[in-house]
């Protein structure tokens, strides 16, 4: 039996029961007072309008649903076929595109596009901690990706987008951004907010990473203009492992990305990595962490900057 042939994915007031055994795992939490207490369940009826999953709160007498607050809350489809488009997101390994999404869940190009945005968003890693406490290694390395202006030029990066991307080979977890450039401004302050001093640093021999190199424990240097990539422990192999599960899945899957779009992309990649198999999450669990990430998020059709 096929995943998908679970009734959360079909039926809307099993949509509802999941989302809200996986929000509230103690019971309903009325969103407008924060209250616990005497929260009862409004009976579904289509004829007066009344919706699936609606709850109201004693105290502060409001009504509300477990979608209110989260970035699922203003999405224009039903929440079995959301559950569905997160289950799809979490599973395929290099992703899948608003087009697939579109004729799968039978519903507009644009309602896709926008549902996948709003649940990288529900991906996307609060996380602040410093990578690499207790001495720990972090590679650190940029690709390349796309356009971000002027003309493309030969064997040249400046037109492109620059991505960031940083790994912890202790925690085996990943943290990816966009950066303006590659200047020896830009990125060490990058390197001092999301790294601990402890932390060991390997890299190629970039210049941009030379100063800054030296604030943290270690620093080793792969000259990979030398063709030189494994030196001990020092080497950035693990982070283009992940650039290049990253560039297969834009080239392969999303083909067309803004720079203005890129960080939300980069948050779906992160958050699969960071989930992955080897780590023990299983794409059930993966699509519950993606889950557990729509709380306290809002995603408007302001701030995607589109529709
Ligand atoms: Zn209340």
């Amino acid at each position: 039996m096929s995943i998908l042939s679970k009734p959360h994915f079909h039926d809307e007031a099993a949509a509802f029961e999941f989302l809200e055994a996986a929000l509230w795992p103690e019971g309903p939490v009325c969103p407008h007072c924060g209250g616990k207490d005497r929260i009862s369940k409004i009976k579904p009826n289509p004829e007066k309008r009344v919706r699936v999953g609606l709850y109201k709160c004693g105290p502060c007498a409001k009504q509300f649903t477990v979608k209110v607050g989260t970035v699922f809350e203003h999405a224009r489809i039903p929440l079995h076929k959301m559950l569905q488009a997160v289950h799809l997101m979490c599973s395929s390994k290099k992703g899948i595109s608003s087009h697939q999404l579109h004729r799968i869940l039978e519903v507009q190009y644009k309602t896709a596009w926008f549902v996948e945005h709003r649940i990288r968003e529900a991906m996307r890693d609060g996380q602040l901690a410093p990578m690499g406490g207790a001495g720990g290694i972090v590679e650190a390395d940029e690709t390349f990706i796309g356009r971000a202006s002027g003309k493309p030029k030969k064997r040249a990066y400046h037109h492109k987008i620059k991505v960031l991307s940083l790994i912890d080979r202790e925690t085996k977890q990943a943290r990816s951004m966009v950066v303006d450039d590659l200047k020896p401004s830009t990125i060490p302050p990058i390197l001092r907010e999301n790294m601990s001093r402890e932390a060991r640093l390997p890299t190629d021999e970039a210049g941009h990473y030379l100063h800054v190199g030296k604030e943290f424990a270690d620093h080793g240097i792969v000259r990979h203009g030398q063709e030189e990539y494994v030196v001990g422990e020092v080497h950035t192999n693990t982070l283009e492992g992940y650039f290049s599960i990253f560039k297969r899945g834009m080239k392969g899957v999303y083909q067309h990305c803004s720079k203005a779009h890129l960080h939300r992309y980069l948050a779906e990649f992160d958050f699969r990595y960071n989930h992955r198999i080897a780590l023990g999450v299983d794409h059930v669990s993966r699509t519950r962490n993606a889950l557990l990430g729509i709380k306290g998020k809002r995603l408007t059709y302001q701030t995607t900057g589109r529709l």
